[in-house]
């Protein structure tokens, strides 16, 4: 058994979905479980229907108008029969029927979200799949909410391994091994048969849930790039690919926001020596990467560039002056988690405690407010924070990226150097 993921990207108009359908009559021999995301950017828009909705605005309408017309240029283009894609206008309607309705007063944004955006890739599954069916590749379409169940932590819900595991293994297996499976993902179930999503870009964790509870052979994501790369190709022209990464350094790379592979998907390949491979759609000859086991750092002496930009630096003092490690330390990471604030860098001296993260208003103001009594907060955005991985100073390219800009923070381990930079 194998495990394909496609992304937006792969599936951004007709002619990428009849690119899909090529890759996988070339590639998709023997039994295949295939992930799929929302089609282009269509996630994006439908967290903008999620806010109009929620927040009863007039654009609305306009949003969902936009959102299914998308779709049926893409359906038109694919089409044989008047009736194919009758399933793709039922979702529609269904999502029209949602967002007619009044909202319930009792549900959170985080719930409304969930009901809403796993839309993208139940729609975006339904019409790859049925193109293909249409054209030779036989397949079955399945909900992926009925196999991948999680905690009821709306927008980022984890896994329940405990419940997934069987149902994929005794019900979804047996499918599979008969015919290639097509399947969305981001989206699960909590026990209460509510939706849940994993988390943005979160597709190729579910590719790696899904390897994991079939026991499969590998994994392969096929994206716009040639595979993993050094740095983004469209950042730095000097790009270079990664043919081979171990699995530690692949979740370090993840983890650092390498914008590759979600940093969630490693860890259960890794559990079972399942291979990952990276390769691109476009050019499926090309070797790509692959991230396996491997005791010695396979990188060597390639440096690796990851730039997050949209970054907030805060600095937080006692109002009591008390040394920021006794008791506050703790205070201060709990406030954060309450608020889902994840730190991407954080330093401190004897009565201030600095921090980086992904810059977020709302977020940060309920952060704020959580804080104020107790300490002073000085909060500034307009930063980008510049790892390299596995850096070593003797062949960095460091000062061309760093250019003329300030440094505000600066971080060494033995594996990263991290600058955050004023820009
Ligand atoms: N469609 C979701 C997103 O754009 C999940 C994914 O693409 O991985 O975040
Ligand atoms: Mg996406």
């Amino acid at each position: 058994m194998r495990v394909f993921k496609f992304g937006g990207a792969s599936v951004k108009d007709a002619e990428a979905v009849k690119n899909v359908a090529s890759v996988l009559q070339d590639y998709g021999q023997g039994p295949l479980l295939v992930v799929i995301s929302a089609m282009g950017k269509i996630t994006n828009k439908l967290e903008e229907l999620v806010d109009a909705y929620y927040f009863s605005k007039d654009s609305k309408k306009e949003i969902f108008a936009e959102i299914k017309s998308f779709h049926q240029q893409i359906t038109e283009s694919l089409i044989k029969d008047e009736n194919d894609y009758y399933e793709v206008d039922n979702l529609l309607i269904e999502l029209e029927c949602i967002i007619e309705k009044r909202r319930d007063e009792s549900s959170t944004y985080d719930m409304e979200y969930d009901k809403i955006v796993p839309f993208g890739e139940l729609i975006s599954t339904k019409i790859v799949s049925t193109y293909l069916n249409k054209f030779g590749v036989k397949n079955r379409w399945i909900d992926a909410r009925n196999f991948v169940i999680t905690s009821s932590k709306h927008r980022s819900a984890s896994v329940l391994w405990e419940e997934s595991v069987p149902l994929i293994q005794n019900s979804l297996k047996p499918l599979a091994e008969r015919q290639p499976i097509i399947t969305q993902g981001f989206i699960g179930r909590d026990i209460n048969h509510k939706n849940t999503t994993l988390g943005r870009e979160g597709s190729d964790y579910s590719a790696a849930i899904f390897a994991f509870c079939l026991d499969a052979e590998s994994v392969t994501i096929w994206k716009d790039v040639e595979g993993i790369m050094n740095a983004d190709p469209k950042q730095f022209s000097e790009a270079q690919l990664i043919p081979k990464v171990s699995y530690n350094e692949a979740i370090e790379l993840a983890y650092y926001g390498a914008s590759v592979i979600h940093p969630k998907t490693i860890q259960p390949l890794k559990n079972k020596a399942i291979p990952l491979f990276v390769k691109s759609f476009v050019d499926p000859l090309l070797p790509g990467t692959e991230v396996i086991e491997n005791d010695s750092r396979t990188l060597n002496d390639t440096q690796c560039y990851i730039i997050k930009k949209n970054q907030s630096l805060m600095t937080i003092a006692s109002r009591d002056f008390s040394f920021i490690v006794e008791d506050n330390l703790e205070i201060i990471f709990s406030k954060f988690n309450a608020v889902g604030i994840q730190l991407n860098l954080m330093q401190n001296s004897a009565i201030s405690f600095m921090s980086c993260f992904n810059m977020n208003d709302t977020k940060t103001s309920a952060l704020l407010e959580e804080l104020k009594d107790k300490f002073t907060v000085n909060i500034k955005s307009g930063y980008t924070l510049l790892t390299v991985f596995n850096y070593n100073d003797s062949n960095s390219q460091l000062e061309k990226i760093i250019d003329d800009r300030k440094i505000a923070l600066e971080q060494k381990s033995s594996s990263a150097l991290q600058l955050l930079l004023i820009d």
